[in-house]
């Protein structure tokens, strides 16, 4: 199809470019051989060109973060021979491989659907792969079966073949109304409601990280479980009408979804849905308020978590910087084999956790784990630190954010008594606006930063940002101070130092007691 020449070189790319590649075909070219618009379109299978010339990343898509061993191990395979024997955790709940030579991107492709797992769609203006809760059908509380639904919207092909959306498009499935499924920073967000022992979903959008962060706004209180399907569907044909195909900074749905508001865009999903002669769609309520109350997350550091089901629990694993080896990663997927549930959930701060250990397992599994030089302590506390991969390997990046991971993590997470007196704390690091390291709803979030020198050139550094939360009405975190790169671990501190001083007590969450004294006054206190 010939594009309209007006439209921005992407817009025309998407219309004029079959997004399904012939990999083994481009094995065979050469590099210089593909255009730059081809590869921008390889995203739309998973792959994305690295930092590196002729190094590729691919991304696969696990709905729900969710894996069998049998999968992951074959992903661990794969990483052994072309992915320099490592795999990487993304905040999305998946997996990716990093220094993939373009001649063996199909060798992980094929290799990874040999195992029922695709990189369709794992990148590009698409539906991307579809969170959850890492507590999904495990954890002590459970509304609703948010597996089942994200598994139906993985598998439907009016949702998934929306290939040429005006950008990205992220959709959410809660279990609970547990801030776990980070609800509000999805285009789409479903949150399970229970009224007289019937479960129905509440459904909110808008929501969205980047340069220009948005929270999502509550659209509907109730859609009765039977119509998710239809509204899940009707919002991403509502974005593909509606995105803004002109100008990519407001392309997404936030942008749509705060330009009309929560009641108009209600209205438009009825209406979408009407022209489909969807039936029932009286049954679905709009929202009372577009304000969320998403419930604090219950979760606090906890290594083992009961199941539901009775006798059965679920092991947390830190995996620092999300970087798996795949000695490691052996040895996770042998004892989910031999001690658990042969499931491997992958969390949205990079984690894993093993589901279905009988309680007998659970000490052996623990010791295991320790003595293989895992740790299982520090979630949800200073050592579950997010970073993205920055200069590493990103083209956008303007700091170096897995180094500042790693001098903040070896400068403050060892120290057990320092973390655990600090008590609940997110740091997330994010090598530039885009903010894929999501630093805009964490408790500290860091942004690179490049300030210009005045003899020429620029040095590295970071914006502070404090008080963001995914929990109640959300909050997006407020910029505290800049600082030079080598400043950061001192500047962290002294945040962190700040707060032991001051906080009313040690049941003050940081979240809380930025809220209540105020980011001016945190400045203030800090600068002193
Ligand atoms: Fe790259 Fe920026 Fe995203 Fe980090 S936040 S991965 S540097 S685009």
């Amino acid at each position: 199809m010939k594009a309209q020449p007006d439209l921005t070189q992407v817009e025309k790319d998407k219309l004029e470019i079959d997004p399904d590649f012939d990999f083994r075909e481009i094995a065979r070219r050469p590099f210089e051989a593909i255009t730059p618009n081809e590869l921008a379109m390889f995203k739309w299978s998973g792959v994305y060109h690295q930092l590196q010339p002729s190094f590729f990343m691919i991304r696969v898509v696990t709905p729900g973060g969710r894996m069998t061993t049998r999968q992951f191990n074959r992903a661990v395979d794969l990483a052994e021979k072309y992915a320099q024997n490592e795999l990487c955790i993304t905040t999305r709940q998946t997996l990716q491989f990093h220094w993939i030579r373009k001649e063996d991107i199909y060798k992980i492709i094929e290799g990874m659907a040999e195992v029922g797992i695709t990189t369709k769609n794992g990148c590009g203006d698409v539906p991307r792969n579809i969170i959850g809760d890492s507590l999904a059908g495990a954890g002590p509380v459970q509304v609703g079966d948010s597996l089942k639904l994200i598994r139906m919207m993985a598998d439907d092909d009016e949702i998934q073949n929306q290939r040429n959306l005006p950008r990205k498009h992220k959709i959410s499935v809660a279990s609970s109304n547990d801030a776990f499924a980070q609800t509000l920073m999805n285009c789409q967000g479903w949150v399970p409601v229970e009224r007289d022992g019937v479960v129905g979903w509440k459904f909110h959008a808008g929501g969205g990280l980047g340069a220009r962060p948005y929270l999502a706004k509550v659209v509907f209180d109730w859609v009765p479980e039977e119509l998710v399907l239809d509204v899940t569907r009707a919002a991403v044909e509502a974005f593909r009408r509606h995105g803004n195909r002109r100008q990519r900074a407001h392309a997404r749905l936030k942008v749509v979804v705060d330009t009309m508001g929560a009641r108009k865009f209600g209205e438009l999903l009825i209406d979408i849905m009407k022209e489909k002669g969807i039936e029932g769609l009286d049954r679905i309520e709009f929202a009372q308020s577009d304000v969320p109350t998403i419930g604090r997350m219950y979760l606090n550091g906890q290594e083992v978590v009961p199941q539901r089901q009775p006798g059965r629990s679920i092991v947390r694993i830190m995996i620092p910087r999300s970087e798996l080896k795949t000695a490691d990663s052996r040895t996770i997927a042998n004892l989910a084999d031999e001690l658990g549930g042969g499931v491997i959930m992958f969390t949205n701060r990079q984690n894993i956790e093993l589901h279905d250990v009988p309680e007998g397992n659970v000490e052996a599994m623990l010791g295991a784990l320790h003595q293989a030089g895992f740790r299982t302590d520090g979630h949800e506390h200073l050592p579950d630190i997010v970073a993205c991969v920055g200069t590493t390997m990103c083209k956008m990046a303007v700091s170096d954010s897995p180094d500042a991971y790693r001098r903040l993590y070896d400068a403050l997470a060892h120290d057990e008594v320092y973390w655990k007196s600090v008590g609940t704390l997110r740091i997330n690091i994010t090598g530039c606006p885009n903010n894929c390291g999501q630093a805009w709803v964490s408790d500290i979030g860091l942004r690179g930063t490049r300030t210009r020198n005045p003899e020429g050139g620029s040095t590295e550094g970071y914006s502070i940002f404090v008080g963001g939360k995914l929990s109640e009405a959300g909050k997006i975190a407020e910029y505290l101070c800049d600082v030079p790169n080598d400043e950061v671990v001192p500047a962290v501190k002294k945040v962190l130092d700040t707060y032991l001083a001051h906080r009313e007590s040690q049941a003050e969450r940081f979240v809380d007691f930025c809220e209540r004294i105020g980011v001016a006054k945190f400045q203030q206190l800090v600068s002193k």
